[in-house]
């Protein structure tokens, strides 16, 4: 009697490729080869830029900034998260949706800081 082969090919849920394609070269390629983290400059308090970036061509789009505030979020999170997986209780699980709520909240208010300080101090050269 034939029990289920294990020939069959996974499903497509299970393989998660999300390919994106630039809009410089229309190559196609997969989140993973276009993010990327790059410092910005100008700025002495380590804000981050995340980019996705054409491994073919080299574009890069700008996706977020990433500051110091932010960072420390995501740490607290992830602690929280980490808590929350060893004590599954409502309490330290409405504190994971707490934080995530305040990091969307502080996210967009650090996109927007960001944009237009970095805005004013290109407007000003020259
Ligand atoms: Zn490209």
């Amino acid at each position: 009697m034939d029990i289920g082969s294990s020939s069959q090919p996974l499903a497509p849920e299970s393989k998660q490729e999300f390919l994106l394609e630039c809009v410089n070269c229309h190559q196609k390629n997969s989140l993973d080869k276009l993010a990327s983290e790059r410092a910005v400059p100008p700025f002495r308090d380590g804000l981050t830029e995340g980019i996705l970036i054409c491994p073919e061509c080299g574009y890069v789009t700008h996706c977020y900034y990433l500051s110091k505030n932010l960072a420390f979020k995501r740490v607290e999170i992830f602690n929280e998260i980490k808590i929350l997986s060893e004590q599954k209780t409502t309490e330290n699980f409405k504190r994971v949706l707490e934080l995530k709520e305040e990091y969307k909240i502080l996210f967009d208010g650090e996109q927007r800081k960001y944009k237009e300080m970095l805005e004013k101090e290109n407007g000003q050269a020259a």
